[in-house]
């Protein structure tokens, strides 16, 4: 894995200006090998800049239905997450048409009942298509800002996808514009910019994997991107205790104790990866105005 990624340092593209305010005063957040995480002195901003090239993305994720689908026990966990997921989006809506965007092999959009919702899914890999067909889910192929997928959705969804994406706002947009109106707008398992874990171990974050995780959001920072697209904050809500991978104690020591040896001489170097941590992930919905 690590190999294939040096292999692609020669897709990293130009460094860009703010996503979301567009400046371009910026400080180092977080480096680690050819990448480095930017935080803008505007808006907050925290993104991988440079990051890789459109193409790059493309030969990455070329590997990567098959990277996700090899580890049991991860799937286990992360089945238990969609169903969390699936509860949470649930207090505000329950049947209709739903899109997941970014749908993979259709796993999430299985845990909705078949008979309550009309299941649509887009990714771009088609052998995770494949697989989410035989669900019974309607798949499209391609990258949402450019594909057909329909329109009057009740819910469009995004998991653990909008950091992925090199240019969310077009895709934003896309999703606004495909939702009926009053529709919901679900977006959950993202990693949160404004995360205590992040700010205490910048590169040593877990949730820091810049050939894919790009930006780095806080549901506010959406706020703004989606208040301009007509889409209004409706609720958000930061997963750790309910998941399978929070673990108080061990959690909670592990982050003090780090805190202690990163105050040392030699700072992250006397570290390893952070734990999980309340925070670190961010779960909201929008509502798309009448
Ligand atoms: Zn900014």
């Amino acid at each position: 894995m690590e190999k294939e990624i040096h292999a692609l340092e020669k897709y990293i593209g130009k460094k860009q200006p703010c996503i979301v305010c567009k400046e371009d005063n910026f400080i180092q957040y977080a480096k680690e090998n050819y990448f480095q995480a930017l935080k803008c002195s505007s808006c907050g901003m925290i993104s991988v800049n440079p990051h890789f090239t459109e193409e790059g993305l493309d030969k990455f994720y070329s590997s990567y239905y098959k990277i996700r689908t090899t580890n049991n026990e991860l799937s286990l966990q992360r089945k238990k997450m969609y169903l969390e997921d699936r509860d949470w989006v649930h207090n505000f809506i329950n049947s209709g048409k739903v899109l997941d965007v970014g749908c993979s092999d259709g796993s999430f959009l299985d845990v909705f009942d078949e008979n309550l919702w009309e299941r649509h899914g887009i990714d771009l890999t088609s052998d995770a298509l494949t697989v989410a067909k035989k669900k019974g889910i309607k798949t499209h192929q391609g990258k949402i800002w450019e594909t057909d997928v329909g329109d009057g959705f009740d819910l469009v969804m995004m998991r653990g996808v909008v950091e992925h994406l090199r240019d969310t706002i077009i895709s934003l947009k896309k999703c606004s514009e495909i939702l009926k109106p009053g529709g919901i707008l679900f977006i959950t398992a993202s990693p949160a910019g404004n995360s205590f874990a992040f700010d205490v171990y910048r590169h040593k974050w877990k949730l820091f994997t810049p050939y894919e995780h790009i930006h780095f959001f806080t549901v506010n920072l959406l706020s703004r991107i989606l208040e301009d697209l007509n889409v209004k904050l409706l609720a958000r809500h930061y997963q750790y205790e309910e998941t399978p991978y929070a673990n108080y104690e061990e959690d909670f020591s592990q982050i003090i104790s780090d805190i202690e040896k990163i105050k040392l001489k030699g700072g992250l170097n006397n570290v390893s990866q952070s734990p999980p941590f309340p925070g670190s992930m961010l779960t909201a919905a929008w509502k798309k105005s009448l």
